[in-house]
């Protein structure tokens, strides 16, 4: 079925790609279109039509926490290849405000961003604050850090200011509980994700050109997430995202809740799963069926002066590197690599901060190349044999394993050896 599919599609890339950049321009700001299912596991390649550009995916979206990627500006995010980045709500809301960059025509106008952006509804932000919030059936109560100030965030002013940022995505304001809590808030911020959901949808100014995803929930019970499943996919929403894992349970709990959401979740929409990017999830979680992924990660640790690679990662600050001049990976085409050596990248590190910027730079091109054989290979239809090949390359021998991934990869008939 896969081939066939992929064959039909290669001979139409740039005709279907046009009709589906019609479709969203006509009636809703988004259009998916599966270019290809993996004949053994859940994975697909698909390409996603927003209204600031097509997206192929799957897809890793990097974070820029206020406006820009820390260490990295627009012009070098587009030339690496991202055709989605992702701002903060709870920041861009705060500094430099809603107002201000709505007069700049929305985030796009204010970064000088032409390509899609992806807004969370700053909820998840509350987590991090959570010493200073309180929530009610109303929204999030909490203290501005920057003045004290009392502020509400509810569903209404969460897609209010999602709307003044103009973002091609936004995210649903939910009652986000750490995946560690277990017990019945778990089951009360499910429902109350739901009926904030509903808020949300009757909020939004611009459902002709701003997408709402809803957040399933429902921590790490499955009657609770299949409940979630259940009350969300009857809501006529562009997008699902797969919230509240990733937040320091157990892996063999976090990749069952995965599989679990994407089994429910209809085939003609697109999954999101969020706050994943580690490789390794990143590719068992393409096989459970998931399209769309976004972490800190990758950014927040080359300014550590760790670089990842394909065989883990590679601290450039260890004196052994001292001395290296290979670049950080010889197969990575990044500008970093293309340039620059261990040494000097290690020598850097001590005095600069532009180190944190080469890493930031090799890092997200990581990212987005690995997204891209991931989908290349689901498109050849050899995605399994792709993953065979990254694992051995990840880790010095098949005993290191995580038992997790190799569970989770069985689950979609993928035996590794
Ligand atoms: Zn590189």
């Amino acid at each position: 079925m896969a081939a066939a599919t992929v064959r039909g599609v290669d001979r139409n890339t740039s005709e279907s790609l046009m009709s589906l950049k019609k479709a969203v321009t006509a009636a809703s700001p988004l259009a998916l279109r599966i270019v290809a299912e993996c004949p053994v596991t859940k994975a697909r390649a698909c390409d996603l039509a927003l209204p600031h550009w097509t997206v192929s995916t799957p897809v890793f979206m990097p974070v820029g926490t206020q406006g820009t990627l820390k260490g990295i500006t627009a012009d070098q995010l587009e030339s690496l290849g991202c055709q989605i980045c992702l701002g903060n709500t709870y920041h861009l809301g705060m500094r430099p405000g809603p107002d201000l960059i709505e007069r700049a025509n929305g985030l796009h106008g204010f970064m000088n961003w032409k390509r899609n952006l992806l807004t969370d509804s700053g909820g998840f932000q509350m987590v991090s604050l959570v010493e200073l919030s309180e929530v009610t059936e109303e929204g999030v109560k909490f203290k501005s850090p920057y003045d004290g100030k009392e502020i509400l965030l509810s569903p209404e002013k969460s897609i209010s200011i999602q709307n003044s940022l103009g973002s091609d995505i936004m995210m649903q304001l939910d009652d986000v509980v750490s995946s560690t809590v277990k017990g019945p808030r778990v089951e009360e911020a499910m429902h109350r994700s739901i009926r904030w959901l509903d808020r949300c949808i009757a909020a939004n100014k611009h459902p002709d050109r701003q997408n709402l995803f809803a957040i399933i929930q429902g921590g790490l019970d499955a009657q609770l997430r299949k409940a979630c499943l259940n009350e969300m996919t009857q809501r006529d929403v562009p997008g699902f995202a797969i919230g509240g894992l990733s937040g320091g349970e157990e892996k063999d709990d976090f990749w069952r809740m995965v599989t679990l959401s994407t089994d429910y979740l209809p085939r003609e929409k697109p999954r999101y799963l969020m706050g994943v990017g580690y490789a390794v999830d990143l590719v068992v979680c393409v096989a459970l069926g998931c399209d769309m992924f976004d972490c800190v990660f990758p950014t927040r640790t080359a300014r550590f002066g760790s670089a990842l690679v394909p065989w883990g990662s590679l601290q450039v600050k260890q004196k052994q590197y001292a001395k290296d001049f290979q670049p950080i990976d010889p197969d990575c085409q990044c500008p970093t690599c293309k340039r620059h050596s261990r040494a000097y990248l290690h020598a850097l590190f001590k005095s600069d901060t532009a180190a944190m910027h080469h890493v930031t730079i090799h890092n997200i091109s990581y990212q987005l190349t690995l997204m891209r054989s991931v989908r290349q290979s689901i498109v050849d239809g050899r995605f399994p044999e792709f993953i065979r090949t990254f694992m051995k390359r990840m880790f010095p021998s098949p005993d290191q394993y995580p038992g997790w991934a190799m569970e989770a990869l069985a689950s979609v008939n993928v035996a590794l050896d």
